[in-house]
């Protein structure tokens, strides 16, 4: 028996991350999600049932802290994979390895896309638009920081802003939406707030998405696309995880400072690097210290067999989700020595055993 347990912001394909891999490998399976989503757990598991999966197999318990440290402390339940923010993922790790379990925990991250000045600036401002905006910024794979290294920065602050600021905010029911609302009342405030320190600290607030409005959803949870320039790595809105529609740009000299940017901070989830140039797509792929790599792809999601990870404070444990990692994951090595009526009669031994 082993456990998954996910968060709010893809229902669906995280769990699927973990279920299918772990039920092939011949695992029953228990899907603790998010309380603030509850529902898609329960239309995956009736379309299961409708497909044939025996009772038992797949089962969903819903709740929140006390369904997770109940698992946590199950003996029944012999891993457990999870994924959401990053202090929940390492009190995962703490408490399932304490209690004997195998861990998988991964986390949250503040993921950076380096322009360089060959860089292709059309293609990378669409990418990051794309990126930082989508799903409200609501992503783990999310850009959330651009480091524009030498002369970048003049050339395209500008047009970031002149993008951001028509972003389409709208109900997300509408299909023409290029974001819709934040998860939360308290997420929006949470967001709304990292851009007042972002004020305070000293960055420059190029876009404001606070207090932004949709005309007919008035009371709803919106916050426009927000642009911030001139971070520095000191700053809150630079180290800590904002998880909405908030753009950071910084400025390095070069490849190298770029480089150290992203190898110093604490999250190593996703990055991209934007060059025409291959020889600084090669250096920057061998050097950084990043789960998924991406070479002018902002949201480099590895394909099916290659599984999902980052690194540092991205991922608790040693094994990534899904793909060929997730079959080692959900499954133990098991050592089978056997001897046969023919080879028996030699009398007892005191060496020690060898294949002859
Ligand atoms: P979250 O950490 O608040 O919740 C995730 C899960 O943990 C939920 O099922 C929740 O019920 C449970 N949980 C929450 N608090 C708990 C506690 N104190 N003790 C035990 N369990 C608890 O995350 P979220 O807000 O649902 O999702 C957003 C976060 O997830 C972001 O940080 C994002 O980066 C991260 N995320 C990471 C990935 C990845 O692949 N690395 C993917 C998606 C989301």
């Amino acid at each position: 028996m082993v456990a998954g347990i996910t968060p709010f912001n893809f229902p669906c394909m995280v769990p699927c991350w973990m279920f299918p891999v772990a039920i092939a490998c011949g695992n029953a399976f228990i899907l603790k999600p998010s309380e603030r989503d509850p529902s898609p757990s329960l239309f995956m598991a009736e379309l299961l049932q409708q497909a044939g999966l025996p009772d038992g197999i797949f089962n969903v318990v819903q709740g929140d802290k006390v369904a997770v440290d109940t698992l946590l402390h199950h003996d029944d339940v012999k891993a457990l994979s999870f994924v959401g923010s990053t202090p929940i993922a390492q009190y995962i790790y703490e408490t399932g390895a304490h209690h004997g379990k195998r861990v998988q925990a991964l986390g949250g991250a503040k993921n950076h896309m380096v322009v360089m000045p060959d860089a292709d600036l059309d293609q990378a401002v669409d990418a990051l638009i794309g990126s930082a905006y989508g799903s409200a910024g609501e992503r783990c794979m999310a850009i959330s920081v651009a480091v524009l290294v030498g002369d970048v920065a003049d050339r395209i602050v500008p047009k970031l802003a002149e993008r951001a600021k028509t972003l389409k905010v709208k109900n997300g029911m509408e299909l023409d939406a290029e974001m819709g609302p934040i998860v939360t009342q308290q997420a929006k405030e949470r967001i709304e707030g990292y851009i007042d320190i972002g004020v305070k600290e000293g960055a420059k607030l190029v876009v404001d998405g606070r207090g932004f409005k949709v005309p007919g959803f008035e009371a709803g949870f919106f916050t426009g696309g927000t642009l911030f320039d001139h971070v520095t790595p000191s700053m809150r809105i630079y180290k800590e995880e904002i998880f909405g529609p908030v753009l950071a740009c910084v400025r390095a000299k070069d490849f190298t400072e770029a480089l150290a940017l992203v190898n110093d901070h604490e999250y190593g989830n996703g990055v991209a690097c934007f060059t025409s140039d291959g020889n600084v797509a090669r250096e920057f792929a061998r050097h950084v210290q990043v789960g998924m790599v991406g070479i002018n792809v902002p949201i480099p999601v590895p394909m099916a067999w290659h599984g999902f990870g980052g690194c540092k404070k991205s991922l608790f444990g040693d094994m990534h989700a899904y793909g060929e990692e997730g079959v080692r994951f959900y499954t133990k090595q098991k050592s089978v020595m056997q001897r046969w009526a023919s080879s028996i009669g030699k009398g007892a031994e005191f060496v020690m055993p060898t294949s002859k």
